[in-house]
Protein backbone atom coordinates (compact mmCIF):
# COMPACT_ATOMS: atom_id res chain seq x y z
CA UNK A 1 0.00 0.00 0.00
CA UNK A 2 1.47 3.32 -0.99
CA UNK A 3 2.25 5.66 1.54
CA UNK A 4 3.18 8.67 -0.15
CA UNK A 5 3.99 9.37 -3.66
CA UNK A 6 6.03 12.53 -4.10
CA UNK A 7 6.74 14.53 -7.69
CA UNK A 8 9.79 17.20 -7.40
CA UNK A 9 10.76 18.85 -10.96
CA UNK A 10 13.15 21.43 -10.92
CA UNK A 11 15.97 22.67 -14.20
CA UNK A 12 19.17 23.93 -13.59
CA UNK A 13 21.91 25.04 -16.17
CA UNK A 14 25.81 25.59 -15.96
CA UNK A 15 25.33 27.78 -13.05
CA UNK A 16 24.45 25.44 -10.95
CA UNK A 17 27.54 23.38 -11.29
CA UNK A 18 29.96 22.18 -8.38
CA UNK A 19 26.84 22.63 -5.73
CA UNK A 20 24.91 20.43 -3.43
CA UNK A 21 21.55 21.29 -4.13
CA UNK A 22 19.01 19.93 -0.89
CA UNK A 23 15.26 18.90 -1.81
CA UNK A 24 13.11 18.00 1.44
CA UNK A 25 10.19 16.34 1.42
CA UNK A 26 8.25 14.39 4.29
CA UNK A 27 7.91 10.54 4.73
CA UNK A 28 4.65 9.39 6.65
CA UNK A 29 4.59 6.54 9.59
CA UNK A 30 4.48 2.96 8.25
CA UNK A 31 6.52 3.26 5.50
CA UNK A 32 8.64 0.42 5.77
CA UNK A 33 10.12 0.82 2.29
CA UNK A 34 10.77 3.86 -0.23
CA UNK A 35 11.93 4.02 -3.72
CA UNK A 36 13.43 7.13 -4.88
CA UNK A 37 14.72 8.33 -8.44
CA UNK A 38 16.75 11.01 -9.68
CA UNK A 39 16.45 11.57 -13.37
CA UNK A 40 18.03 14.50 -15.44
CA UNK A 41 18.19 14.96 -19.45
CA UNK A 42 20.56 15.08 -21.96
CA UNK A 43 23.41 12.74 -19.82
CA UNK A 44 25.66 14.12 -22.59
CA UNK A 45 26.55 17.53 -24.30
CA UNK A 46 29.13 17.69 -26.76
CA UNK A 47 30.15 13.71 -25.81
CA UNK A 48 30.71 15.13 -22.15
CA UNK A 49 28.80 13.63 -18.96
CA UNK A 50 26.53 15.36 -16.98
CA UNK A 51 27.27 14.33 -13.46
CA UNK A 52 24.84 14.74 -10.79
CA UNK A 53 24.81 12.26 -8.07
CA UNK A 54 22.04 11.82 -5.20
CA UNK A 55 23.01 11.77 -1.35
CA UNK A 56 20.52 10.98 1.39
CA UNK A 57 19.87 12.03 4.55
CA UNK A 58 17.37 10.80 7.03
CA UNK A 59 15.77 12.73 10.11
CA UNK A 60 18.35 10.87 12.11
CA UNK A 61 21.59 11.79 9.73
CA UNK A 62 23.23 10.21 6.59
CA UNK A 63 21.69 7.43 4.52
CA UNK A 64 23.77 6.99 1.73
CA UNK A 65 25.27 8.09 -1.69
CA UNK A 66 25.32 6.86 -5.28
CA UNK A 67 28.45 8.74 -6.63
CA UNK A 68 27.98 6.83 -10.02
CA UNK A 69 27.67 7.96 -13.44
CA UNK A 70 24.53 7.70 -15.29
CA UNK A 71 21.51 9.76 -16.16
CA UNK A 72 18.95 7.63 -13.66
CA UNK A 73 19.83 7.05 -10.31
CA UNK A 74 17.17 4.38 -8.71
CA UNK A 75 17.38 3.78 -5.23
CA UNK A 76 15.58 1.29 -2.89
CA UNK A 77 15.96 1.21 1.24
CA UNK A 78 13.75 -1.04 3.62
CA UNK A 79 14.96 -2.44 7.09
CA UNK A 80 16.66 -5.64 5.57
CA UNK A 81 18.30 -4.06 2.24
CA UNK A 82 19.65 -0.85 0.00
CA UNK A 83 20.46 0.00 -2.58
CA UNK A 84 24.34 -0.08 -2.90
CA UNK A 85 25.76 2.68 -1.26
CA UNK A 86 22.99 3.33 0.86
CA UNK A 87 22.45 1.85 4.77
CA UNK A 88 19.40 -0.53 5.01
CA UNK A 89 17.19 -0.36 8.26
CA UNK A 90 13.76 1.68 9.44
CA UNK A 91 12.10 3.96 7.44
CA UNK A 92 12.17 6.63 9.90
CA UNK A 93 8.80 9.43 9.43
CA UNK A 94 9.52 12.98 9.40
CA UNK A 95 11.96 15.19 6.98
CA UNK A 96 14.24 13.49 4.55
CA UNK A 97 16.66 15.40 2.30
CA UNK A 98 18.41 14.32 -0.62
CA UNK A 99 21.29 16.24 -1.85
CA UNK A 100 21.81 16.86 -5.60
CA UNK A 101 25.54 16.87 -6.00
CA UNK A 102 26.58 18.41 -9.08
CA UNK A 103 29.68 17.85 -10.35
CA UNK A 104 29.65 18.89 -13.82
CA UNK A 105 26.60 20.45 -15.46
CA UNK A 106 27.88 21.25 -18.81
CA UNK A 107 27.54 24.73 -20.07
CA UNK A 108 24.51 26.26 -23.10
CA UNK A 109 21.87 23.73 -22.60
CA UNK A 110 19.47 23.75 -19.81
CA UNK A 111 19.15 20.62 -17.61
CA UNK A 112 15.65 19.51 -16.23
CA UNK A 113 15.89 16.98 -13.34
CA UNK A 114 13.10 15.05 -11.64
CA UNK A 115 12.83 13.24 -8.30
CA UNK A 116 10.15 10.87 -7.72
CA UNK A 117 9.47 9.13 -4.40
CA UNK A 118 7.21 6.53 -3.58
CA UNK A 119 6.72 5.54 0.18
CA UNK A 120 5.20 1.79 0.71
CA UNK A 121 4.20 0.16 4.29
CA UNK A 122 5.05 -3.44 2.51
CA UNK A 123 6.77 -5.31 5.41
CA UNK A 124 9.78 -6.43 3.64
CA UNK A 125 10.41 -10.30 3.24
CA UNK A 126 14.00 -10.79 3.44
CA UNK A 127 15.91 -11.36 7.22
CA UNK A 128 17.91 -8.84 8.31
CA UNK A 129 21.22 -10.45 8.55
CA UNK A 130 24.40 -8.65 10.80
CA UNK A 131 27.26 -8.81 8.95
CA UNK A 132 29.94 -11.07 11.27
CA UNK A 133 33.03 -8.38 11.44
CA UNK A 134 36.15 -11.15 11.02
CA UNK A 135 39.38 -9.99 13.12
CA UNK A 136 42.93 -10.69 11.32
CA UNK A 137 45.37 -12.51 13.41
CA UNK A 138 48.46 -10.28 13.83
CA UNK A 139 51.08 -11.66 12.08
CA UNK A 140 54.03 -9.81 13.94
CA UNK A 141 56.66 -7.27 12.31
CA UNK A 142 57.46 -7.66 9.17
CA UNK A 143 56.61 -6.88 5.43
CA UNK A 144 53.48 -6.58 4.60
CA UNK A 145 52.08 -6.21 0.61
CA UNK A 146 48.56 -4.79 -0.17
CA UNK A 147 46.44 -1.67 -1.73
CA UNK A 148 45.19 0.87 -0.55
CA UNK A 149 42.93 2.20 -2.76
CA UNK A 150 39.85 0.46 -4.31
CA UNK A 151 36.00 0.62 -5.07
CA UNK A 152 33.21 -1.38 -5.43
CA UNK A 153 29.66 -0.85 -6.76
CA UNK A 154 28.56 0.61 -3.36
CA UNK A 155 29.80 3.59 -5.63
CA UNK A 156 30.90 3.38 -9.09
CA UNK A 157 32.68 0.36 -9.80
CA UNK A 158 31.21 -2.59 -11.50
CA UNK A 159 31.68 -5.63 -9.09
CA UNK A 160 30.61 -6.14 -5.72
CA UNK A 161 32.61 -6.18 -1.87
CA UNK A 162 33.16 -10.24 -1.89
CA UNK A 163 34.84 -9.74 -5.78
CA UNK A 164 37.47 -6.88 -4.46
CA UNK A 165 38.07 -9.52 -1.52
CA UNK A 166 38.67 -12.63 -3.71
CA UNK A 167 40.43 -10.17 -6.08
CA UNK A 168 43.12 -9.42 -3.42
CA UNK A 169 43.32 -12.80 -2.22
CA UNK A 170 44.07 -14.04 -5.89
CA UNK A 171 46.82 -11.07 -6.11
CA UNK A 172 47.76 -12.62 -2.87
CA UNK A 173 47.61 -9.00 -1.01
CA UNK A 174 48.40 -9.64 3.19
CA UNK A 175 45.90 -5.89 3.24
CA UNK A 176 43.47 -4.12 1.14
CA UNK A 177 41.43 -1.16 1.68
CA UNK A 178 38.19 -0.33 0.79
CA UNK A 179 37.68 3.29 -0.92
CA UNK A 180 34.23 4.11 -1.62
CA UNK A 181 33.05 7.76 -2.85
CA UNK A 182 31.57 9.57 -0.16
CA UNK A 183 29.73 6.19 1.11
CA UNK A 184 30.96 3.43 3.97
CA UNK A 185 27.57 1.48 2.90
CA UNK A 186 29.99 -1.38 1.97
CA UNK A 187 31.85 -1.53 4.73
CA UNK A 188 30.35 -3.75 7.15
CA UNK A 189 30.33 -6.32 4.68
CA UNK A 190 33.99 -5.72 3.65
CA UNK A 191 34.84 -6.27 7.25
CA UNK A 192 33.26 -9.26 7.25
CA UNK A 193 34.88 -10.35 4.45
CA UNK A 194 38.34 -10.64 5.93
CA UNK A 195 40.53 -13.64 7.27
CA UNK A 196 43.98 -14.53 8.63
CA UNK A 197 45.33 -14.11 5.31
CA UNK A 198 43.82 -10.90 4.50
CA UNK A 199 43.41 -7.49 6.48
CA UNK A 200 40.36 -5.62 5.15
CA UNK A 201 41.21 -2.06 6.30
CA UNK A 202 37.99 0.26 6.05
CA UNK A 203 37.96 3.86 4.79
CA UNK A 204 36.46 6.66 2.17
CA UNK A 205 36.95 8.26 -0.98
CA UNK A 206 36.54 11.51 0.41
CA UNK A 207 35.47 12.96 -3.53
CA UNK A 208 34.84 16.43 -3.74
CA UNK A 209 34.56 18.83 -6.54
CA UNK A 210 38.07 20.04 -6.46
CA UNK A 211 40.43 16.98 -5.58
CA UNK A 212 39.88 13.48 -3.93
CA UNK A 213 41.46 11.88 -1.13
CA UNK A 214 41.37 8.97 1.19
CA UNK A 215 39.77 8.35 4.77
CA UNK A 216 41.94 5.42 5.61
CA UNK A 217 41.06 3.34 9.39
CA UNK A 218 37.61 5.87 9.37
CA UNK A 219 34.45 4.33 9.53
CA UNK A 220 32.06 7.16 9.60
CA UNK A 221 30.79 9.09 6.40
CA UNK A 222 32.15 12.30 5.97
CA UNK A 223 31.00 15.51 4.56
CA UNK A 224 32.58 16.34 1.66
CA UNK A 225 31.27 19.69 0.59
CA UNK A 226 34.07 21.79 1.11
CA UNK A 227 35.36 24.45 -1.43
CA UNK A 228 39.40 25.28 -2.09
CA UNK A 229 38.80 28.78 -0.99
CA UNK A 230 39.20 31.47 -0.04
CA UNK A 231 36.77 30.79 2.72
CA UNK A 232 34.90 32.83 5.11
CA UNK A 233 35.38 32.07 9.21
CA UNK A 234 32.57 29.94 9.54
CA UNK A 235 32.90 27.60 6.26
CA UNK A 236 34.21 24.02 6.24
CA UNK A 237 37.63 23.29 4.35
CA UNK A 238 39.21 20.20 3.72
CA UNK A 239 42.01 20.98 6.26
CA UNK A 240 38.75 20.67 8.29
CA UNK A 241 38.53 17.41 7.00
CA UNK A 242 42.10 16.10 6.91
CA UNK A 243 42.07 17.26 11.03
CA UNK A 244 38.40 15.16 11.25
CA UNK A 245 40.38 12.56 9.73
CA UNK A 246 43.53 12.06 12.12
CA UNK A 247 41.43 13.03 15.43
CA UNK A 248 39.66 9.31 14.49
CA UNK A 249 42.58 7.79 14.65
CA UNK A 250 42.52 7.68 10.94
CA UNK A 251 44.71 8.39 7.70
CA UNK A 252 44.41 11.28 5.18
CA UNK A 253 46.31 10.60 2.31
CA UNK A 254 46.11 13.33 -0.99
CA UNK A 255 45.08 10.89 -3.80
CA UNK A 256 46.50 11.71 -7.51
CA UNK A 257 47.04 15.31 -7.04
CA UNK A 258 48.46 16.10 -10.83
CA UNK A 259 45.11 13.43 -12.35
CA UNK A 260 43.48 15.55 -15.52
CA UNK A 261 40.53 16.99 -14.31
CA UNK A 262 37.09 18.98 -15.92
CA UNK A 263 35.18 17.80 -18.24
CA UNK A 264 37.26 14.09 -18.40
CA UNK A 265 37.79 13.34 -14.85
CA UNK A 266 35.39 15.35 -13.15
CA UNK A 267 37.01 16.87 -10.14
CA UNK A 268 40.21 14.36 -9.83
CA UNK A 269 42.76 16.87 -9.58
CA UNK A 270 43.63 18.54 -6.46
CA UNK A 271 42.85 22.29 -6.21
CA UNK A 272 43.33 22.71 -2.48
CA UNK A 273 45.56 25.89 -2.45
CA UNK A 274 45.74 25.73 1.81
CA UNK A 275 46.67 22.38 1.25
CA UNK A 276 49.63 22.43 -0.57
CA UNK A 277 50.24 19.91 0.92
CA UNK A 278 49.43 22.19 4.45
CA UNK A 279 48.60 19.60 7.14
CA UNK A 280 48.99 16.80 5.13
CA UNK A 281 51.88 14.24 5.07
CA UNK A 282 50.75 11.96 3.18
CA UNK A 283 50.45 11.50 -0.75
CA UNK A 284 49.50 8.73 -3.28
CA UNK A 285 51.80 9.94 -6.29
CA UNK A 286 51.54 6.59 -8.25
CA UNK A 287 47.48 5.83 -8.88
CA UNK A 288 46.07 3.18 -11.20
CA UNK A 289 47.82 2.04 -14.54
CA UNK A 290 51.24 2.03 -13.52
CA UNK A 291 52.37 2.68 -17.37
CA UNK A 292 49.35 5.07 -18.15
CA UNK A 293 49.14 8.72 -17.99
CA UNK A 294 45.64 9.50 -17.33
CA UNK A 295 46.44 9.47 -13.59
CA UNK A 296 48.94 12.20 -14.06
CA UNK A 297 51.61 9.83 -12.10
CA UNK A 298 54.84 11.85 -13.40
CA UNK A 299 53.36 15.30 -12.57
CA UNK A 300 52.36 13.52 -8.92
CA UNK A 301 55.84 12.76 -8.12
CA UNK A 302 57.15 16.06 -9.40
CA UNK A 303 54.83 17.75 -7.24
CA UNK A 304 55.85 15.78 -4.22
CA UNK A 305 60.04 16.17 -5.10
CA UNK A 306 58.33 20.03 -4.91
CA UNK A 307 57.20 19.93 -1.52
CA UNK A 308 59.86 17.83 0.00
CA UNK A 309 62.44 20.47 -1.63
CA UNK A 310 60.35 23.08 0.67
CA UNK A 311 60.75 20.71 3.60
CA UNK A 312 57.57 18.92 4.37
CA UNK A 313 58.31 15.12 5.59
CA UNK A 314 55.87 13.31 3.17
CA UNK A 315 55.36 9.43 2.76
CA UNK A 316 54.52 8.48 -0.58
CA UNK A 317 52.35 5.56 -1.72
CA UNK A 318 50.69 3.88 -4.48
CA UNK A 319 46.92 2.65 -5.22
CA UNK A 320 45.81 0.49 -7.62
CA UNK A 321 42.01 2.73 -7.81
CA UNK A 322 40.48 -0.28 -8.95
CA UNK A 323 36.96 -0.46 -10.28
CA UNK A 324 36.16 -3.89 -11.27
CA UNK A 325 37.18 -6.77 -14.07
CA UNK A 326 37.62 -4.28 -16.75
CA UNK A 327 39.39 -1.73 -15.65
CA UNK A 328 41.89 -4.69 -14.40
CA UNK A 329 42.43 -5.77 -17.89
CA UNK A 330 43.85 -4.25 -21.44
CA UNK A 331 47.53 -4.68 -20.46
CA UNK A 332 47.04 -2.63 -17.36
CA UNK A 333 50.19 -2.78 -15.17
CA UNK A 334 49.51 -2.63 -11.44
CA UNK A 335 51.99 -1.92 -8.52
CA UNK A 336 51.60 -2.38 -4.47
CA UNK A 337 52.49 -1.17 -1.50
CA UNK A 338 55.21 -2.86 0.59
CA UNK A 339 54.93 -2.02 4.46
CA UNK A 340 57.09 -2.68 7.51
CA UNK A 341 54.63 -2.78 9.99
CA UNK A 342 55.07 -3.96 13.44
CA UNK A 343 52.17 -6.08 12.67
CA UNK A 344 49.02 -7.04 10.28
CA UNK A 345 46.48 -4.76 11.63
CA UNK A 346 44.91 -1.78 10.70
CA UNK A 347 46.26 0.45 12.93
CA UNK A 348 49.52 -0.85 12.59
CA UNK A 349 49.93 -1.01 8.67
CA UNK A 350 48.35 2.37 8.65
CA UNK A 351 50.86 3.95 11.07
CA UNK A 352 53.65 2.39 9.26
CA UNK A 353 52.78 4.27 6.17
CA UNK A 354 52.02 7.42 8.35
CA UNK A 355 56.10 6.94 9.20
CA UNK A 356 57.02 6.31 5.39
CA UNK A 357 57.69 2.75 5.96
CA UNK A 358 57.42 1.42 2.55
CA UNK A 359 57.87 1.20 -0.76
CA UNK A 360 55.69 0.72 -3.56
CA UNK A 361 56.50 -1.41 -6.72
CA UNK A 362 54.89 -2.84 -9.46
CA UNK A 363 57.39 -5.89 -9.28
CA UNK A 364 60.90 -5.52 -7.89
CA UNK A 365 61.61 -5.51 -4.38
CA UNK A 366 63.56 -1.78 -3.20
CA UNK A 367 64.99 -0.94 -0.24
CA UNK A 368 66.83 2.12 0.86
CA UNK A 369 68.90 2.08 4.34
CA UNK A 370 70.89 5.42 5.66
CA UNK A 371 73.69 4.79 8.83
CA UNK A 372 76.45 6.97 9.99
CA UNK A 373 78.19 5.18 13.21
CA UNK A 374 75.84 6.99 15.65
CA UNK A 375 72.70 6.05 14.06
CA UNK A 376 70.66 4.26 11.38
CA UNK A 377 67.67 5.03 8.92
CA UNK A 378 64.84 2.96 6.85
CA UNK A 379 62.61 4.81 4.48
CA UNK A 380 60.84 7.40 5.82
CA UNK A 381 62.89 7.93 8.92
CA UNK A 382 65.13 11.10 9.93
CA UNK A 383 68.33 10.47 10.27
CA UNK A 384 69.95 13.18 12.87
CA UNK A 385 73.75 13.98 11.61
CA UNK A 386 75.92 16.67 12.43
CA UNK A 387 77.71 18.63 9.21
CA UNK A 388 80.27 17.11 7.76
CA UNK A 389 79.77 13.65 9.42
CA UNK A 390 79.82 10.72 6.53
CA UNK A 391 76.19 9.13 5.76
CA UNK A 392 76.64 5.84 4.15
CA UNK A 393 73.34 5.44 2.20
CA UNK A 394 73.00 1.65 0.73
CA UNK A 395 70.37 0.18 -1.11
CA UNK A 396 68.64 -3.56 -2.26
CA UNK A 397 66.88 -4.27 -5.13
CA UNK A 398 65.38 -7.81 -6.32
CA UNK A 399 63.55 -9.08 -9.57
CA UNK A 400 64.81 -6.20 -11.62
CA UNK A 401 64.18 -6.93 -15.46
CA UNK A 402 67.18 -6.81 -17.71
CA UNK A 403 67.90 -3.18 -18.09
CA UNK A 404 66.21 -1.90 -15.26
CA UNK A 405 67.06 1.73 -14.41
CA UNK A 406 67.93 2.40 -10.69
CA UNK A 407 68.28 5.96 -9.72
CA UNK A 408 69.22 7.22 -7.06
CA UNK A 409 67.58 11.04 -6.22
CA UNK A 410 68.97 13.51 -3.68
CA UNK A 411 66.59 16.72 -3.12
CA UNK A 412 64.89 15.76 -5.74
CA UNK A 413 67.56 15.69 -8.62
CA UNK A 414 68.99 12.32 -9.92
CA UNK A 415 72.39 12.07 -8.33
CA UNK A 416 73.22 8.52 -10.28
CA UNK A 417 71.92 6.49 -12.31
CA UNK A 418 72.45 2.88 -12.94
CA UNK A 419 71.74 0.01 -15.10
CA UNK A 420 70.73 -3.29 -13.10
CA UNK A 421 69.21 -6.70 -13.18
CA UNK A 422 67.50 -9.22 -10.97
CA UNK A 423 69.02 -8.86 -6.82
CA UNK A 424 71.65 -6.29 -6.29
CA UNK A 425 73.06 -3.68 -4.21
CA UNK A 426 74.68 -0.89 -4.18
CA UNK A 427 75.74 2.09 -1.38
CA UNK A 428 76.78 5.85 -1.70
CA UNK A 429 78.05 8.12 0.78
CA UNK A 430 76.71 11.41 1.37
CA UNK A 431 77.74 14.33 4.16
CA UNK A 432 75.84 15.87 6.87
CA UNK A 433 74.18 19.17 5.80
CA UNK A 434 74.72 18.36 2.02
CA UNK A 435 70.95 16.89 1.55
CA UNK A 436 67.72 17.06 2.87
CA UNK A 437 66.44 13.84 1.51
CA UNK A 438 67.04 11.05 -0.62
CA UNK A 439 65.08 7.91 -2.14
CA UNK A 440 65.51 5.46 -5.20
CA UNK A 441 63.53 5.11 -8.24
CA UNK A 442 63.79 1.81 -10.43
CA UNK A 443 62.43 2.06 -14.21
CA UNK A 444 62.00 -0.10 -17.20
CA UNK A 445 64.38 0.50 -19.76
CA UNK A 446 61.52 2.62 -21.19
CA UNK A 447 61.70 5.40 -18.93
CA UNK A 448 58.14 3.37 -16.82
CA UNK A 449 58.20 3.56 -13.04
CA UNK A 450 58.81 -0.09 -11.60
CA UNK A 451 59.67 1.00 -8.13
CA UNK A 452 60.25 3.67 -5.77
CA UNK A 453 61.05 3.89 -2.20
CA UNK A 454 59.62 6.49 0.26
CA UNK A 455 62.49 9.05 1.22
CA UNK A 456 65.12 9.51 3.98
CA UNK A 457 65.66 12.69 5.79
CA UNK A 458 68.68 14.27 6.86
CA UNK A 459 69.48 16.68 9.30
CA UNK A 460 67.04 19.31 11.24
CA UNK A 461 65.86 21.39 8.10
CA UNK A 462 62.47 20.13 7.42
CA UNK A 463 59.30 21.68 8.64
CA UNK A 464 58.09 18.41 10.23
ZN1 LIG B 1 39.89 9.58 -7.03
ZN1 LIG C 1 39.39 6.15 -6.34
Amino acid sequence: METCHINITRTLDSSHSKQNIPFSFTIPPDTTQLALCLSFSPWLVDGHRNMLTPTLFDPNGWRGAGPRQGARHEIVLSRASATPGYLSGDIPPGEWTMVVDTHMIMPGVPLPIEIEIVGTDETAREKTQAAEIRKTAPRGRGWYRGDLHGHTDHSDATWQVADLAAWARENKLDFCALSDHNTVAGLAAWEASGSDELLTICGSEVTTFYGHALALGVRNWIDWHVRPGPHNQNERTMNHIAQEVEAQGGLFIIAHPRSVGDPDCTGCDWQFESMMPGSARVVEIWNENWTGHMAGNEGSLALAFEWLNQGYRLALTSGTDTHGPEHNQSAKIFGFDVVYADELSEREILRAVRQGHLYSSAGPGLELNAATSQAHAMMGDVLDVAADVPIQVSTVWADCPRDAQLAWIVDGVARETRSVEGNGSGAWELRGGQAGWCLVTVRDAQGAMLAFTNPIFFDGRANG
